[in-house]
């Protein structure tokens, strides 16, 4: 008799589709524009002499340069194995499988539906509105049930940030029945735009925050969420003893260090001129039908034909990613800000791409 191991899976995990990071779907290429990374390696030197003993849960160093550089107490900061273990330890520590549910608003970010799938516990959708901002009476007649309620800001892949004032609306009225998770992965690159300190106002709001985009640290999976020390010490309930290495520790702490901090937004201001570089080439471009303005290291456009474009320029080795899955990114293409180098390839590229016309303004 055989054993299929696929029959002992749990349900859900069976039917998951894993997250298709860019990094899973692979490609061969030169000019990697597909993840959020920032373009070029920034070195840390590493002291690997007292790997014997267990590294600390919550490094204090890390957590107390965290709490100072996003103005809060150390009390109301976690950090995590990249914000992805903060999106699921928020779902292991306030939903119960097969009865509570979290809600998000596509298009935005595929993690959040990937961890609910993977734990068991529900998802319900509200999609954006046309403009990229919440729909606030949407949300409102379907909280039922709802625990979490993700929001990202700037919207990955949109590039646009949330609204304040929805942001204040959407606190008020998920009051009492639901927390709100804003991600704010891509913040440094729209630093005034952090809704860091209401935290101090909203005991149900929940910030979450990464080193993987403006600081360059993506290989070093090292995440934080930012809220209300009573949410902080529900999720110390449900991570791992250990969820840091030492060596991840102490590359973090180098990279809050006063010095790593200004490396940081000196490097947030040469990816955002280039970002306004690559906003205006794509305007230029026959093949590019719409471009979207963008406050994050990446843009979001729609192509005529986006199929040829993405495949003629992975042909080239310039590897971008696709978006046209998501609800109402028909076309539409997220392209990483890379060197100023790397998008005048890309630009090159997209130009001289053959017979793609442009059908705007063509009787
Ligand atoms: C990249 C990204 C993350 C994941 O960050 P890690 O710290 O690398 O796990 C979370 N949310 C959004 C919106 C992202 O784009």
């Amino acid at each position: 008799m055989s054993l299929n191991v696929e029959d002992l899976a749990r349900a859900n995990v069976r039917a998951l589709t894993p997250y298709q990071s860019a990094r899973r779907l692979g490609g061969k290429g030169d000019v990697w524009l597909n993840a959020n990374e920032y373009p070029e390696a920034v070195p840390f030197t590493v002291n690997a002499t007292a790997l014997n003993r267990y590294p600390e849960c919550q490094p204090q160093t890390v957590i107390a340069r965290y709490a100072a550089y996003s103005g809060l107490n150390t009390d109301q900061v976690l950090v995590s194995r990249g914000a992805d273990e903060g999106i699921e330890l928020l779902i292991r520590a306030f939903c119960e499988p097969g009865k509570d549910a979290i809600l998000f608003c596509p298009p935005t970010y595929g993690m959040y539906h990937v961890s609910a799938e993977t734990i068991g516990v529900a998802y319900r959708t509200i999609k954006l509105r046309e403009n990229w901002q919440l729909d606030l009476p949407a949300i409102a007649a379907h909280l039922d049930g709802v625990k979490l309620v993700y929001v990202c800001s700037p919207n990955n892949p949109t590039g646009n940030p949330l609204n304040p004032q929805d942001m204040h609306q959407l606190l008020e009225i998920t009051r009492g029945k639901a927390l709100v998770v804003a991600d704010e992965a891509y913040i440094e690159f729209c630093p005034q735009a952090t809704l860091a300190s209401w935290i101090n106002t909203y005991p149900h709001l929940v910030i979450l925050r990464t080193l993987s985009k403006a600081f360059a640290l993506a290989g070093l999976r090292c995440g934080f969420t930012l809220a209300n020390n009573a949410v902080i010490a529900l999720l110390l309930k449900v991570i791992a003893p250990y969820p840091l290495s030492t060596l991840v520790a102490d590359i973090a702490a180098q990279a809050l260090s006063e010095q790593g901090i200004a490396q940081m937004r000196q490097h947030v201001t040469a990816l955002n001129d280039n970002r306004r570089y690559l906003l205006d080439a794509l305007h230029s471009c026959d093949c590019v039908e719409q471009v979207f303005a963008s406050e994050a290291n990446y843009v979001l456009a729609r192509f005529s034909a986006s199929d040829t474009v993405f495949k003629s320029l992975s042909d080239q080795g310039i590897i971008l990613r696709d978006q046209h899955k998501q609800p109402g990114l028909a076309g539409c293409i997220r392209i990483s800000v890379g060197t100023r180098q790397e998008c005048e390839r890309l630009i090159a590229a997209l130009q001289s791409l053959p017979g793609i016309t442009h059908s705007r303004g063509q009787a």
